[in-house]
């Protein structure tokens, strides 16, 4: 699934992309990418002729913020969820487009934005968002990269919380965007085991994990964020990730660490895969 380095790799490919370009035709293919709307037609007519003024990012889902040239349009905001498989891609009019496109948005310039999804767990809704805050993604935590909180708020945040810190780290309403990949990476990063309590925590692990988190989410989008051996993930000129080949943990069982050489290793935490070194995570 892609996390909040892929999302924000698309993002800021977006924002060189379609800014200032008016939505000129919206189709819909399949109803359950819209799942949250009555109509195709509601979400098409909200839409269709609105300016793209700017492209935001919470956690990992992208917000296309719209300017309105009718009065019919009752939505600033495009919001768009890629789920297990969904891929944004941007295509030239004639080409081929790929199997399982179910939106595609075109623009003034002939260009389209296909939203694809084998899966159909990703979905695409509008709402009324500012800063990247809405109704509709109320239930998120703070976004860590784009929203700004230090090391005394972070402290305060996980002060209390009794769940294993791998499941904390993947807990949307705590922060949002981090997903398996970058919870196994940041917390070989902060030295610390997956299935340790947040309660258990030193003031100086609490530094190293909130560093760790900022580090790792930052280097994943200098790289393009991670593809992992189905390069399921591409972004939105369809090319893949870089990021996984400087995993240090994950999808790496069995391979020597990079720090103490000792053999990563596999397990499963709430039936999702988990790597860690058992000797450089305490
Ligand atoms: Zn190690």
């Amino acid at each position: 699934m892609p996390e909040l380095p892929e999302v924000e790799t698309i993002r800021k490919q977006l924002e060189s992309q379609i800014v200032n370009l008016s939505i000129e035709d919206v189709e819909i293919y399949n109803l359950r990418s819209i799942r949250r709307h009555d109509s195709a037609k509601e979400v098409i007519e909200s839409i269709k002729n609105s300016y793209i003024t700017k492209i935001g990012r919470r956690g990992k889902y992208l917000l296309l913020y719209l300017q309105a040239t009718s009065s019919f349009v009752v939505y600033n905001t495009v919001i768009i969820h890629l789920g297990m498989s969904g891929q944004l891609l941007i295509q030239e009019t004639g080409s081929e487009f790929k199997k399982h496109t179910h939106l595609k948005m075109q623009f003034n310039n002939n260009k389209f934005l296909c939203f694809v999804d084998p899966r159909t767990f990703g979905e695409v809704f509008l709402d009324n968002c500012e800063d990247g805050f809405c109704i509709k993604l109320q239930n998120l935590g703070l976004d860590p990269i784009t929203q700004n909180f230090t090391q005394d708020d972070f402290y305060k945040m996980i002060s209390g919380k009794k769940t294993k810190l791998k499941n904390l780290l993947m807990d949307q309403s705590f922060l949002c965007g981090i997903g398996n990949i970058y919870s196994d990476e940041i917390l070989f990063e902060s030295g610390l085991r997956y299935d340790r309590s947040p309660n258990s925590l030193s003031e100086d692990e609490v530094k190293s994990l909130y560093i760790s988190i900022d580090k790792v989410l930052k280097k994943a989008i200098d790289k393009g964020g991670s593809s992992l051996r189905d390069e399921q993930y591409r972004d939105l000129f369809g090319e893949i990730g870089q990021f996984q080949n400087y995993h240090k943990v994950h999808a790496r069982q069995g391979k020597p660490c990079c720090k103490c050489g000792q053999a990563i290793i596999k397990t499963k935490v709430n039936s999702r895969s988990c790597y860690f070194c058992p000797n450089c995570q305490n």
